[in-house]
């Protein structure tokens, strides 16, 4: 088994409003205990000495720095994120690992270095003022038993920095404890699988686990800095039998050569992983590779030498109603793709629940 892989950013920048709060003590002593020395208290809230020289260097240096900030008032609100959930709640933004088809190059702005938000009881005070609320999988059929739905990995890889920040213990834990009632739960996807700390929290079955996977040519090839395939899910299976629910996140999937063998490969591990894991309760999310315009533009200045097919002439271009255009596989391979997993899924996890296809 590959090591576990954790990062440890090489400098904490801290603004001053953050260094007043206490969850930036525990984040200090994390970082301390992982070894980090520079860290530094910035003698106001704005971030400055981001960039590098050259855009490489920015990158390069970003992705070495944890910045722990206080999140803004417009960043408390939750808001809807269909169809994983009723509500995004973010722990932090921005990650530490260097996916080159990364979900976040659309959404994030600026150096890519990661903020962790120190006003911890602001950011979770969301899941108390929406419980009960919410319309993606609330009063569902297939979702309602889960209560209202908090999705905390929209931003970030909140397991990827858990070591130096305790923020995912702690909502994990006071969700488990019932802090904010009791028909709520959390969840999050990630692609590490450094869970030891998790294993011993007394999480309610209130949180849902989702490992990240991918065909072992897409991993190894574009998913830097993270947690090798049998590593997480080893990862999965040591979560599950610590009772979390648990998932899978199939994405990004793309129709590489040898596809469907490597994927079967992938689902026959994870089925002979969690095979004797009494109670299992498995969710299935697959979600095909797409890009935008803009994503593409930052993916190809953080990576560019980078092999990612995102030849616009080869997919379809599908347009939202904010006149926003996404490139995907055209429908003849997204429709072989689907019917090739659906079978799949069902022949060797029958125990999965397929939540969503997109
Ligand atoms: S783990 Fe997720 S958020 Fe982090 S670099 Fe990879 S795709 Fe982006």
């Amino acid at each position: 088994m590959a090591p576990t892989r954790v990062w440890t950013p090489s400098r904490v920048l801290i603004t001053r409003s953050a260094s007043e709060l206490p969850h930036t003590e525990e984040i200090i002593r994390r970082c301390e205990a992982a070894g980090v020395s520079d860290i530094e208290v910035l003698s106001g809230d704005r971030l400055t000495g981001l960039r590098g020289e050259t855009e490489r260097q920015t990158y390069a240096l970003a992705k070495k720095t944890l910045a722990v900030v206080v999140a803004p008032a417009s960043a408390l609100k939750p808001q809807p994120i269909p169809p994983s959930a009723d509500w995004r709640i973010d722990l932090a933004k921005g990650c530490p690992a260097h996916c080159q088809y990364c979900y976040l190059a659309g959404s994030l702005s600026g150096p890519p270095i990661t903020r962790v938000y120190a006003n911890i009881d602001d950011v979770l005070a969301g899941i108390g003022t929406h419980a009960g609320r919410g319309t993606i999988t609330t009063g569902t059929a297939e979702r309602g038993h889960e209560g209202t739905t908090f999705e905390l990995s929209c931003y970030t890889d909140p397991l990827g920095i858990e070591h130096v920040t305790g923020s995912l213990s702690e909502a994990i834990a006071r969700v488990g404890a019932g802090t904010y009632g009791d028909e709520v739960s959390l969840r999050f996807t990630t692609k590490f699988d450094d869970v030891t700390d998790l294993l011993t929290i007394d999480h309610g079955r209130r949180t849902r686990v989702r490992l990240s996977v991918n065909a072992d040519d897409i991993a190894n090839r574009f998913e830097g800095g993270t947690a090798r395939m049998p590593a997480r899910v080893e990862a999965l299976r040591r979560l599950a039998v610590a009772g979390y629910r648990v998932g899978l996140t199939i994405a990004p999937i793309m129709p590489i050569p040898g596809w469907r063998d490597q994927y079967g490969r992938l689902l026959a591990d994870v089925a002979e992983a969690l095979r004797d894991v009494p109670d299992l309760d498995l969710t299935a999310e697959i979600i095909t590779h797409r890009f935008t315009p803009s994503s593409k533009d930052v993916l190809l200045s953080w990576y560019p030498g980078t092999k990612l097919e995102m030849d616009e002439d080869s997919r379809t271009a599908k347009r939202n109603k904010f006149g926003g255009v996404k490139y995907v596989y055209p429908r003849e391979t997204m429709s072989e793709m689907r019917t090739w997993f659906v079978d799949e899924l069902e022949s060797l996890l029958p125990q999965a629940q397929l939540l969503y296809w997109t």
